[in-house]
């Protein structure tokens, strides 16, 4: 894997993380490149044309990361106007692009047809309509796609599952046929697909081939009312192992999925991988600032904040935490590591064995995935610096934020105000 030691040392592929966090600063996100690329192809290699790989960019935009991908030929997930300006300042193609969110503006909706994108996933009626208007207005006819929700219990952490009768998203299996029938006498519309995304770090693969079989009744029906679906987007949601769960079995599902797909006649598949993709590929570097012991618990007090990475705070998310310079025969108390941030909520892991004083480094692992892109400035901390290495070089591909940056932007009242 692309993070191993060397030694005592942790390396991310050929670069120490110790001279990456010397040349630029702590907390650091570093990513390893090679890292993407395999986890990319893992899925590509089961997934052939005319299949497409649809990466959700809000797992990590950052464009060094969406060029890599571009450059493979991936498509994108967005559910952002901002994301489609991400991913074509990345290189990627309006056209390879799929559109969700169940909350699109019509600003978001105009730039989305301007731009050309390949597929508005539509998750209300009120959307439809909505997207009818803005199209009819520019004279085009926009690709959509309906996000059906399945109903299925994905299992996962109740924030992160999506495809429950009692979630936000999409639109009830029941009311989907009656939504279609209307899509269909939109004259600026194309409705060609139907899509579903049942939750994120879900690491079986029944719930997914639960939903596939009741995506599948209903394109049989759509079909048998005249209406042409020609893809089945599946969404993301695959899981990865943070502690010792074990893997989901990507290839097999793909395969299944394929499998029963070819009983379908014309469709084409499409998937949109997040956190599979970039989770795995990239470590968040911190210092330890102070060592704090305890009568009840020991702290670790380090230099990065749940403003940093947040999915311990708002999930209990686990992530391994290591030391990017192992000491020899040091005791490993048990310690909490926690951020300066001013909240109880503020911490990286509790109870775990770590051996480390003031000025040493931990690399909080699997941190690719819904890190940077979820970090914020709260208690005024500019967001982390992103590094990218290639084999022994290193390229800055995020600035850490200037401190003025902060407050630009803001505006003091008027004197006499
Ligand atoms: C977040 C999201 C994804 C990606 O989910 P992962 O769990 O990161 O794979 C895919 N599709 C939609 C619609 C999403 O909202």
């Amino acid at each position: 894997m692309s993070f191993t030691y060397q030694g005592n040392q942790l390396f991310a592929e050929d670069c120490a993380i110790a001279d990456l966090a010397k040349q630029y600063g702590t907390p650091l996100f570093v990513y390893s490149k090679a890292a993407i690329i395999e986890n990319w192809q893992q899925f590509a290699a089961h997934w052939p044309a005319p299949h497409k790989l649809c990466y959700a960019v809000k797992a990590n935009s950052n464009i060094a990361v969406l060029n890599v991908l571009a450059r493979l030929g991936a498509g994108f997930d967005i559910v952002s106007g901002g994301e489609l300006a991400r991913v074509l300042a990345a290189g990627g193609k309006a056209k390879d692009v799929v559109f969700s969110g169940v909350g699109k503006s019509r600003e978001e909706i105009a730039y989305a047809l301007e731009q050309g994108i390949g597929c508005f996933n539509v998750e209300s009626a009120a959307e439809l309509e909505r997207i009818q208007a803005v199209a009819a207005e520019q004279g085009c006819v926009a690709p959509i796609s309906l996000r059906v929700n399945p109903d299925v219990d994905a299992q996962t952490h109740p924030y992160i599952a999506t495809g429950l009768k009692a979630n936000k998203f999409g639109i009830a299996m029941s009311d989907a046929r009656e939504v279609f029938r209307r899509g269909a006498q939109l004259p600026n519309l194309d409705m060609r697909g139907v899509d579903c995304h049942i939750g994120s770090q879900i690491l079986s693969a029944q719930p997914f081939m639960d939903a596939s079989e009741r995506m599948f009744a209903l394109i049989r029906d759509l079909r048998a009312e005249g209406i042409q679906i020609t893809h089945l987007d599946m969404g993301g949601g695959f899981g990865i192992p943070y502690q010792h769960e074990a893997k989901l079995d990507v290839s097999g599902y793909l395969q299944s999925l394929q499998e029963r797909a070819k009983e379908m006649g014309d469709l084409t598949l499409m998937l949109e991988p997040g956190r599979s993709i970039v989770g795995n590929t990239g470590v968040m570097v911190t210092k330890v600032e102070y060592y704090k012991p305890g009568s009840e618990k020991n702290f670790l007090l380090v230099d990065a904040g749940m403003n940093d990475l947040l999915r311990p705070s708002l999930y209990n998310a686990y992530h391994d935490i290591v030391a990017v310079q192992r000491h020899e025969g040091l005791d490993e108390p048990l310690v909490d590591v926690v951020g300066p941030v001013c909240e109880t909520g503020d911490f990286f892991g509790h109870a775990r064995h770590l051996a480390a004083e003031e000025g040493d480094l931990l690399a909080v692992m699997n941190a690719g995935a819904y890190g940077f892109t979820m970090a914020s400035n709260y208690n005024t901390r500019p967001r982390a610096a992103e590094v990218m290495v290639h084999g022994a070089s290193a390229t800055l591909i995020r600035e850490r934020e200037p401190l003025e940056s902060l407050w630009q932007g803001e505006h003091l009242l008027g004197e006499d105000a």
